[in-house]
């Protein structure tokens, strides 16, 4: 763009959390080709943090740029379970895409396994994932496919050695990422090392071109969206209901449509996923539905015999 090279890395789906640190990665051998030592990183969400620290880390001059900071960033409202989910239409995958997301996810996860502890608030859980019908054993969950050796403890449980009111269930270990905790630390430690944070939107792309920095790294999220004008870039809403939280509740649950992942601050629960919605306020009527078909798992859990193998 008139002599400034702008890299993009935005549009991760429901996975900004989990592929940051890969994309991050991506970004930062883009950034390298050009041979210019200053950067400016648009956005503060988990993607904007990523990259600018892993371009300090390599020795870059970075100045961060960004309308909204942690909390107030969609980053802060994710779940934060370390999974490659929602980010690719299947029917679009290209093998160089495929390359990317393969090298993207492998990097974060060996990224985020350096991080795990109160700190950044990482740590590592058992998922229990559940249907009436048979578990997909294709695409991310390929035995044959890369993301397979991230998922450690991987097993197929028979119903006699599970508690969950379904005919199907399985298991295996991913790291949860509470983000209030993790997007707090990133911003200190980008603080710490000095890299001077300004708080200003962009309302077009050319408002860009008047930073000092010779190369921009986007990481506005679907703020992309109006400041570039990419119309394939769509929204896709998703809500949570946070109830209290416990400590003793150890593992995440993932069936048809719900999702439970506990937290230090929360016991999530999720499954809505309404693609094309850009309306923010909470529907009552999902709300009503997460709670009762979690209610109905749990208590019918309540009256099986056997306890969730490791949990
Ligand atoms: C309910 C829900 C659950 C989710 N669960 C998970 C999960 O379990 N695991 C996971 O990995 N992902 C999950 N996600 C997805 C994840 O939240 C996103 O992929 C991620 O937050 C994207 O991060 P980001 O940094 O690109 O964008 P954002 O967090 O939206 O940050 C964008 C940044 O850019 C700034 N910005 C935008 N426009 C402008 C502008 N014009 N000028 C200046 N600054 C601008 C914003 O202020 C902000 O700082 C979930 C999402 C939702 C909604």
């Amino acid at each position: 763009m008139d002599g400034k090279t702008v890299v993009h890395n935005y549009g991760h789906g429901g996975a900004g959390i989990t592929l940051s640190w890969g994309t991050a990665h991506l970004a930062a051998l883009e950034v390298q080709k050009t041979g210019q030592r200053e950067v400016a990183v648009v956005g503060s969400g988990a993607v904007g943090l990523a990259a600018a620290r892993l371009l300090v880390e390599r020795g870059f001059r970075v100045s961060m740029y960004t309308r909204d900071l942690p909390p107030n960033t969609t980053s802060n409202i994710a779940g934060g379970q370390w999974f490659p989910f929602t980010v690719y239409d299947v029917d679009h995958l290209t093998p160089t895409f495929e390359e990317q997301f393969s090298d993207a996810t492998e990097f974060s996860y060996k990224r985020y396994q350096t991080m795990v502890g109160d700190y950044y608030g990482v740590r590592w859980l058992p998922n229990f994932q559940m249907a009436d019908t048979p578990l997909p054993t294709n695409g991310l969950m390929s035995r044959t496919g890369p993301l397979f050796r991230m998922l450690p403890q991987f097993e197929e449980l028979v119903p006699s050695r599970h508690p969950f009111p379904f005919r199907y269930a399985r298991r295996f270990d991913t790291m949860f990422i509470q983000p209030p905790i993790y997007l707090d630390a990133m911003l200190r430690e980008l603080r710490i090392s000095g890299v001077p944070i300004q708080v200003r939107e962009f309302r077009e792309a050319r408002e860009l071109l008047a930073l000092p920095e010779p190369v921009i790294v986007n990481c506005t999220g679907l703020g992309a969206k109006g400041l570039f004008g990419d119309d394939e870039l769509i929204p896709i809403k998703g809500q949570l209901t946070i109830l209290l939280p416990e400590e003793e509740v150890t593992y995440a649950t993932m069936a048809p449509e719900l999702y439970m992942f506990p937290r230090r601050d929360g016991i999530v629960l999720g499954g809505t996923h309404e693609r094309g919605v850009w309306d923010l306020s909470p529907d009552s009527d999902e709300e009503a539905r997460i709670l009762k078909q979690h209610s109905d798992i749990f208590r019918r859990m309540g009256t099986r015999p056997a306890k969730p193998a490791g949990a």
